[in-house]
């Protein structure tokens, strides 16, 4: 998604660019895929970052008027609305950010006080400087909020869509997330990640970029201290002035050649299970009007990779189709996403036959994680399932090549894009800014930043 925004950005100011792939689609984790005859996509939930057209100056306006899309193009739907559930209490929240307020006083009225502070300080806070110093939100959100299931269920959505740090996550990141999801919301074009990428790729094409599929970069030559040349898998080498790689940040020096010294300790752990169950009808028809339920069940809040194959205990349920889609198009068949954390290293020790076996047994458990969530969805996930799917901390790493299947990379960013050499940079996940929009937004800033020299 990065590597397309870039390129689109590029195209545009009559730089020639060439994005190398090494899938057949583009997108990395973003795609979309069929499998029985069913479309399925691969990692949207939601796009963040939902606000009314006549709000100037969000980061969606901006990466409209950067990428010179119009909403549209995009097609975009909201929620229907969302919840967090947590030891036995709920938040609900929508693109209306009164809901949100008016729960919090209802479920924790002593802290209607520490979190309009709290509040205050997120609205004040630059998040978007690239010169910010990281710092601890677990720290920060302490000085605002006393009460520590109000912390957790703060904190378990915004974990969950964008930390690439076990229990915390840096301060800009959370400021960002908070207000991409609390105080804009949830959307989605109907079609789902297709729409999204068909509209990058044919706008990108439309300008004359160019793209090799289906080709992974085997090395990045080095000399000195600038990359002079990318080498591909058939060993053809390809030159040019400035490189941009959304590969990952300690996955890009690895490409280097030679390797400069890599820092164990910046190396992302944290990976998933997604759980997609096909379903005869939609979940709204059965009285499931949620879009997302964050959930967890454990006294204290664990973001962290599991000693288990899964950890069972909090995550996130996705229901696709609840969202306020034009009803003469709404599908007949619908679906259920769940997304925990997994352990990469026990899933890469499994012989191919036990991946399969295990496959089949986290799903069955999963489903009945679900029952227990979903009080009177037993017939519905019973008599009116049709198909299921589970992707794993393996399939991530196939898809967008992070270690360790790391979806939201290295725990500590490089704002910058800077790396040890001159002339490459990085884009997407590990630069800093996360999700969809954050990795078309990353594109865009350091296609500004290092190529067009846009501040
Ligand atoms: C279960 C799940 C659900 C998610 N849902 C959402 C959601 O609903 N909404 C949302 O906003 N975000 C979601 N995300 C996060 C989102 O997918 C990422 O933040 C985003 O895709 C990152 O984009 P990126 O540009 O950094 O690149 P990536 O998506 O990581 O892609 C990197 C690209 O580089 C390519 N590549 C890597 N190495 C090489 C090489 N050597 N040669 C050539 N090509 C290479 C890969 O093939 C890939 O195409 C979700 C993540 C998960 C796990």
């Amino acid at each position: 998604m990065s590597g397309l925004a870039a390129g689109i950005r590029l195209a545009m100011f009559d730089k020639k660019v060439l994005i190398v792939e090494k899938h057949h689609t583009s997108g990395g984790l973003n795609s979309f895929y069929t499998r029985n005859l069913r479309k399925y996509d691969v990692g949207l939930h939601a796009l963040t970052n939902y606000v009314p057209s006549h709000i100037k100056g969000s980061p969606l306006a901006k990466l409209l008027r950067q990428l010179r899309i119009s909403r549209e193009e995009l097609g975009l739907c909201e929620q229907m609305g969302s919840s967090i559930k947590s030891n036995g209490r709920c938040l609900r929240f929508n693109n209306h950010f009164e809901l949100l307020e008016s729960e919090v006083a209802r479920e924790f009225p002593h802290e209607v006080d520490g979190f309009q502070k709290l509040l205050s300080f997120i609205k004040n806070f630059n998040e978007l400087s690239l010169d910010n110093l990281e710092a601890s939100t677990v720290a920060t959100i302490k000085l605002f909020i006393k009460d520590p299931e109000l912390i957790n269920m703060i904190l378990l959505p915004l974990f969950y869509y964008g930390s690439s740090q076990e229990n915390d996550m840096d301060l800009n990141q959370f400021v960002i997330m908070f207000k991409s999801i609390f105080l804009e919301g949830f959307c989605k074009p109907q079609e789902g990640v297709r729409r999204i990428i068909r509209l990058l790729t044919h706008k990108y094409r439309m300008l004359g970029g160019g793209k090799l599929m289906n080709c992974a970069v085997k090395r990045i030559i080095i000399d000195k201290n600038k990359a002079i040349a990318i080498e591909l898998a058939d060993g053809q080498q390809v030159t040019a002035n400035t490189i941009l790689s959304s590969a990952g940040a300690i996955e890009t020096q690895q490409l280097c050649h030679p390797t400069p010294p890599i820092d164990p300790t910046n190396i992302g752990q944290l990976s998933f299970v997604e759980a997609i169950l096909s379903i005869k009808t939609l979940p709204r028809n059965w009285g499931f009007k949620d879009t997302i339920i964050f959930f967890n069940n454990n006294k204290e809040l664990s973001y962290r990779k599991p000693q288990t194959m899964v950890d069972e205990g909090s995550g996130v349920i996705c229901f696709p189709e609840n969202y306020q889609f034009l009803e003469e198009r709404l599908p007949q068949e619908g679906s259920i996403r769940m997304t925990l954390l997994a352990n990469y290293d026990l899933w890469n020790n499994l012989t191919p036959a036990l991946y399969r076996e295990t496959k089949e047994k986290v799903l069955k458990s999963l489903v009945n994680v679900l029952k227990e969530i979903l009080p009177g969805s037993n017939q519905l996930l019973e008599g009116q399932l049709i198909d299921t799917d589970l992707f794993t901390p393996l399939t991530i790493k196939r898809f967008t090549g992070h270690m360790n299947g790391a979806v939201y990379g290295c725990p500590h960013k490089f704002r910058h894009g800077q790396t040890p050499y001159e002339n490459l940079f990085l884009c997407g996940t590990d630069q800093g800014f996360l999700g969809i929009v954050g990795s078309i937004l990353s594109g865009i800033s350091m296609a500004n930043l290092h190529i067009l020299k846009e501040k």
